[in-house]
């Protein structure tokens, strides 16, 4: 017995109805890049469908080195296997999305943190960074961090936004960008 035996059943349902998405680019040349919270599921409050963005989620959405990392593969592979020869054009824009109430608040908490601080060894001045607090303020911070990201391939761009957990809206924070070329000197 599993706690998944009900999702098994959707998925049976899902299955039924299936059409598979063709291995390509996705089709809405986005990446979107957020919190790993199950209120903000991207799928839902964006209505992605299947084969239109990766999306990368972690504890607040944040620019993480790993999150670093896979943009550049996903920027490889997307100059690798589907750039035309010759092709002057965009690869995909990474949205960065940031929300309200977000969890990693807690890590704002003293306690809480020391307390996590002790379970992982992790520092504790690097996991108040880490939280979420002003989600305005942090997708501001992780959007330049992405951009001055030596490995973000230079055809890639970067957007900020926001979640509003209590109203269900996005708001755009910070327009897409591309990255300077000074950042490879
Ligand atoms: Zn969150």
């Amino acid at each position: 017995m599993t706690r998944m035996t009900p999702l098994l059943e959707r998925n049976e349902r899902f299955a039924a109805a299936y059409t598979p998405a063709p291995l390509g680019p996705p089709t809405a040349q986005l990446v979107i890049v957020t919190c790993l919270d199950h209120r903000v599921d991207p799928a839902i409050t964006l209505g992605l469908k299947l084969g239109e963005a990766p999306v990368i989620r972690n504890a607040g959405g944040r620019v993480t080195q790993a999150v670093i990392d896979d943009i550049a593969f996903l920027g490889l592979l997307a100059e690798q296997l589907f750039s035309r020869q010759g092709d002057t054009g965009t690869l995909f824009e990474v949205a960065v999305v940031h929300h309200t109430q977000c969890g990693t608040g807690f890590l704002a908490d003293p306690n809480f943190r020391h307390q996590f601080a002790q379970v992982t060894g992790l520092p504790e001045p690097a996991l108040e960074a880490s939280a979420v607090t002003d989600p305005h303020a942090t997708v501001t911070a992780d959007v330049e961090r992405l951009l001055a990201a030596p490995s973000l391939p230079s055809k890639v761009s970067v957007s900020g936004h926001v979640y509003d957990i209590a109203t269900g809206h996005v708001t755009t924070v910070a327009d897409a960008r591309y990255p300077l070329p000074a950042r490879r000197a």
